[in-house]
């Protein structure tokens, strides 16, 4: 069993004040794999007493020096990505091939990113050329709390501490309690890239305890969380109290609108992305709404790819569903297709129960309905699993409609082969994303939702941007 109950602060590798076990569980197995400590109030103040220590230093060095351990940084972790791969892998149950590619290259096509955009972004400029004598300079915004969640772990973690660190921030990271070996061996990398002590923090946690510490302590400045809904209210209630700066990138209920003009694979795309990560993406598109015309066939065609997804274990190798991270989450994913069956939506692929032939491990089977309707619960709630819902439209106008009508504004899918249609669907569609025919968003492009979805922008520059505060100062002279 791994033993990891130290948490890195003011870079040093320190025992928890109060101790306080907690067991990390294996999704594929339900076996222990792994125990950490979960952090008190106490380890939180330590680890922001660390992060405002350093932050004058570090905000007063250059830009250029903060890029080139950003860059290291990227370095170190292209050379550790099987660990990081095999510790998400065993704590949240990603298969190990998706692991090594999708969930690791997240983190390096981030940093990459971030290096990038920073390299050509003037954080100290004149207003404009008419007035030399006003400056705009951008500035850290201080000590920054990260709170990240477990499913796309690296993804999270990268898109914080990239690009805080790129701005000037100093940093208190506590990941996940689902899935915290990951970032710990994330916090070797930080220490073997070189940066200053006390510059990146982790301390392990549940939202509870370091979480809610963090997100009221006075000497936090800024809140960035990604997580639910529920926890993003939370947050934004006790971090009003010391009026700090609140980032949030929360759930979604992504729609994907396919016409009766979409391209053949359309259908079969989405279910797959569906299923992607075990259907635990706040990006995934769990309705998707399907045109009149095509319905019948695009119902037959999306039974038929669920039903053949593989599942299996997140040790294994290949190309294969895993199970979903927890108990808690199984339970809840079951309930919810329960209540699709009895709220009168159609199953045809999967259902509830384990998979055939297993009988432990958190597996859920591949799971379509059709004939849902907008009112349903399993249209209206995040599911978090493997299960999409396909609902019926006949016009533009209803899609639309039924489109935005959810508490979420994430990512939201439109398939037609009409480049007219494509483009005045998202400019209406109520969402920060907006993907077209199975085009990804290119490196640089912000990631972020509205509503209910949060009010962050991550990625690239606009996430750097997000970290940092914007200074206008009048009677500058030039140097
Ligand atoms: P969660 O909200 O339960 O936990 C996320 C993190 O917040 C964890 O580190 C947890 O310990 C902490 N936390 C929980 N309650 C807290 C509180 N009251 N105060 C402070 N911290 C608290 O979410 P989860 O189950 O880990 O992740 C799944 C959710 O995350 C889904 O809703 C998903 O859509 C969302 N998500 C959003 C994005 C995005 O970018 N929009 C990306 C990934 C996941």
């Amino acid at each position: 069993m791994i033993e990891k109950r130290n948490f890195y602060i003011n870079g040093e590798w320190v025992a928890p004040i109060d101790a306080r076990d907690c067991e990390v569980i294996d999704p594929s197995t339900e076996e222990p794999c792994a125990v950490i400590s979960l952090g008190s109030a106490a380890d939180a103040d330590a680890a922001v007493a660390a992060a405002k220590a350093a932050l004058p230093g570090w905000m007063a060095t250059p830009v250029e020096e903060r890029i080139a351990l950003v860059e290291k940084l990227l370095e170190i972790y292209m050379e550790r990505g099987e660990d990081l791969a095999q510790s998400m892998s065993i704590a949240m149950g990603a298969p190990i091939d998706l692991a090594r590619t999708q969930q690791v290259g997240a983190g390096s096509f981030h940093l990459k990113n971030f290096i990038n955009a920073a390299k050509k972004f003037q954080f100290d400029r004149p207003l404009d050329e008419k007035y030399p004598n006003d400056r705009i300079i951008y500035e850290a915004v201080g000590v920054a709390a990260l709170i990240t969640p477990w499913n796309w772990p690296m993804n999270q973690i990268t898109l914080k501490v990239g690009a805080a660190a790129i701005a000037g921030c100093t940093m208190i990271l506590k990941p996940s309690e689902e899935s915290p070996l990951d970032a710990m061996v994330f916090a070797e990398l930080v220490d073997a890239a070189g940066f200053p002590k006390g510059v990146f923090n982790l301390v392990n946690g549940d939202g509870t305890g370091v979480g809610t510490r963090l997100s009221g302590h006075p000497d936090v400045d800024m809140v960035s969380f990604t997580g639910s809904t529920r926890a993003g209210i939370a947050i934004s209630k006790n971090a009003a109290e010391t009026l700090k700066k609140v980032h949030l990138e929360l759930g979604g209920k992504g729609a994907n609108v396919v016409f009766a003009d979409a391209d053949e694979k359309a259908v079969k795309r989405g279910v797959l992305h569906m299923m992607n990560n075990t259907g635990q993406s706040c990006n995934a598109p769990s309705r998707m709404l399907v045109q009149s015309e095509i319905y019948d066939q695009a119902v037959e065609i999306a039974a038929e790819v669920a039903s053949k997804v593989a599942v299996g274990s997140a040790h294994d190798e290949g190309n294969h569903m895993g199970p979903v991270v927890n108990k808690t989450q199984w339970e809840k994913i079951q309930g919810l297709i329960q209540k699709g069956i009895d709220e009168g939506a159609r199953l045809v692929a999967g259902g509830p129960g384990l998979p055939e032939n297993f009988n432990k491990g958190f597996y859920v089977k591949p799971t379509v309905f059709a004939d849902v309707t907008p009112d349903m619960t399993i249209a209206r709630e995040e599911i978090f699993g493997p299960v999409l819902s396909i609902i019926k439209f006949d016009t533009e106008e209803e899609a639309i409609t039924i489109a935005n009508d959810t508490e979420y504004g994430l990512t939201n899918y439109v398939q037609t082969q009409d480049p007219a249609r494509a483009n005045r669907m998202a400019r209406v569609l109520r969402s920060g994303m907006v993907e077209m025919n199975g085009k990804p968003r290119s490196a640089g492009a912000p990631f972020g939702g509205m509503k209910k979805s949060g009010n962050g922008r991550e990625a690239g520059i606009f996430g750097i941007e997000d970290f940092m505060e914007i200074k206008a100062v009048s009677g500058w002279t030039p140097e």
